[in-house]
C-alpha cells in the first residue's frame, strides 16, 4: 500500500522523465540516430579531461580509509575551504569552510534547505516557468510552491504579481537564473527589484524571508554575460549549487549550499542544514567526488559547444517561423507553441521523432522546452524535421525573435 504522498507524486510524475523513456522506446524502433531527443538536461559534452587524472591520483595516493570513509555530515573541511576560496576570489564574498555544506547535487541541497526552514503549510514563492521538481521538493515537507507569472515579453518575473504573492506563510523565494526552462538570465534591475520587495516584506511580516538561489547553470552564460552571485543583492540569501552541468557530472550527485554570515540566523541555519543532510538519509555528499571537485573547482564545461547549438537551433527555428526566446544562459530553448494547447504541438512533433517537453511541466502552458544538449550534427539534422512541423502549422519565414 503506497503512501498518499507517493501516490500524488506518481500521479504527477515528471513529464521530462516520461519523454526521456519514450525517447528510448522510439530509439529501439527507428534507431537512435533518427530520434531528436530534446527532453532531458543531460550534459552532452564530457567532463573536463583533467578530472580523469584527478580521480586516478586520488585513488592512487590517498588512504582508502579516508577517501571512502565517513566524514562530517557537511563534507570534508578542506573541500569546503577550496570552494569558499574559489567563490571569494570570483565574487568578492567572505566565505570560509564553515559557510559551505557539500550536498547530493542541487536536488539534495534544496531538499535539506527546505527541511531546515519549512513547516507544514508553509509557502515558497517560485517564478514561472520553473523546474517542475520544486513542487515535489516542497511537498516532501508538506509545504507548497506559489508560482508567480512572468512578463511574457521578456520572461523576467512580473514584479506586481511577485509583490502580491506573499502571505503569512511565505518562508522563502526560490529563484533560478540562468533559468531552466527559458534560458533567460534575470537582469541586474530584476534582482534589485526582487531584493527591494523582499526587504519590504521582511519589514511587513517582521521576520526573515530567505531568497534561495538555485544555480546549477551559473557558469553557462553566453554573449559576454557575466556570471552572477546573488548574495550581493539581498543579505538573507542561501545559495544552492551543483556540478552536474558545469562539470558534466550529473550522475555523480555533487553540489553545495553556501550560507553567508550576514544571513539571518546563519549559524543555526548551517547547523540545521547539516543535521537535515544526515536525517534525510544523504548522510554526506559522495566522498571521492567531493575531493575531485575541490581539485577541479576552476574548471568549467565546453561553453563553445553549447553556444554553437544555441545559435544553430535559435536561428534555425526562428527562420522557420517559430517564436523563440533567445537564450542567454543554460542549455534550453523556450519556444511558443503555435497552438494554445502545447500538448497537441508536442504530440505533432513526435510524428517527426522530435521530442519536446510541454511548458505546463514548468508551470507555464502554451510553450515547449527544448534541451539543446545533444550533438550539433543532430541539431542541424533536426531542422529538416522542424521544417515539416512548421509547415503543418502554416508557419513560414522570419518570425518574432524575442
Ligand atoms: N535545479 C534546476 C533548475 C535544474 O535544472 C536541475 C537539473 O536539471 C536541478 C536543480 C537538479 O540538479 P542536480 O542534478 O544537481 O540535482
Amino acid at each position: 500500500m503506497l503512501s498518499k504522498k507517493i501516490q500524488t507524486a506518481l500521479a504527477g510524475s515528471s513529464a521530462i522523465r516520461a519523454m526521456f523513456v519514450e525517447g528510448k522506446e522510439l530509439a529501439a524502433k527507428v534507431g537512435a540516430e533518427n530520434v531528436f531527443d530534446f527532453s532531458l538536461g543531460n550534459p552532452a559534452t564530457p567532463a573536463p579531461e583533467s578530472l580523469k587524472q584527478t580521480v586516478a591520483d586520488l585513488l592512487d595516493k590517498e588512504d582508502p580509509l579516508v577517501l571512502h570513509g565517513y566524514m562530517s555530515n557537511s563534507g570534508y573541511e578542506e573541500v569546503r575551504e577550496s570552494i569558499a576560496q574559489n567563490l571569494n576570489r570570483r565574487f568578492g564574498t567572505k566565505f570560509t569552510w564553515k559557510n559551505i555544506v557539500m550536498t547530493v547535487g542541487a536536488a539534495g541541497g534544496l531538499n535539506i534547505v527546505f527541511k531546515t526552514i519549512l513547516d507544514p503549510g508553509d509557502e515558497v514563492i517560485v517564478f514561472a516557468p520553473f523546474f517542475g521538481e520544486y513542487r515535489n521538493y516542497a511537498a516532501n515537507f508538506d509545504a507548497s510552491v506559489v508560482p508567480v507569472a512572468p512578463d511574457y515579453e521578456t520572461f523576467q518575473p512580473d514584479m506586481e504579481a511577485f509583490a502580491a504573492a506573499f502571505t503569512e506563510r511565505t518562508k522563502a523565494v526560490l529563484i533560478n537564473t540562468p533559468n531552466n526552462p527559458t534560458g533567460v538570465i534575470y537582469s541586474d534591475e530584476t534582482m534589485k527589484r526582487i531584493a527591494e520587495i523582499l526587504c519590504k516584506k521582511e519589514r511587513e511580516y517582521r521576520r526573515e524571508i530567505y531568497l534561495i538561489s538555485d544555480e546549477p547553470y551559473r557558469e553557462l552564460v553566453y554573449d559576454g554575460e557575466k556570471e552572477n552571485f546573488l548574495t550581493k543583492y539581498y543579505k538573507d540569501t542561501i545559495v544552492g549549487y551543483s556540478f552536474s552541468k558545469s562539470l558534466s557530472l550529473p550522475g555523480e550527485r555533487i553540489g553545495y549550499i553556501a550560507v553567508p554570515d550576514e544571513a539571518a540566523d546563519s549559524e543555526n541555519l548551517l547547523a540545521g542544514i547539516e543535521v537535515a543532510n544526515r536525517t534525510l538519509g544523504f548522510v554526506n555528499a559522495p566522498s571521492l567526488i567531493q575531493k575531485v571537485v575541490a581539485e577541479c573547482v576552476n574548471e568549467t564545461t565546453n561553453l563553445e559547444f553549447y553556444d554553437k547549438n544555441r545559435k544553430d537551433l535559435y536561428e534555425g527555428l526562428t527562420g522557420l517561423g517559430f517564436t523563440c526566446i533567445k537564450p542567454q544562459g543554460a542549455f534550453y530553448l523556450w519556444v511558443k507553441s503555435p497552438v494554445a494547447d502545447e500538448t497537441e504541438f508536442v504530440n505533432a512533433a513526435k510524428k517527426y521523432n522530435l521530442l519536446l517537453v510541454k511548458g505546463s511541466a514548468f508551470g507555464c502552458s502554451g510553450y515547449v522546452r527544448l534541451a539543446y544538449c545533444i550533438s550539433n550534427e543532430k541539431i542541424n539534422r533536426s531542422l529538416k524535421e522542424f521544417a515539416r512541423l512548421a509547415a503543418e502549422y502554416g508557419l513560414s519565414g522570419e518570425n518574432t525573435k524575442a
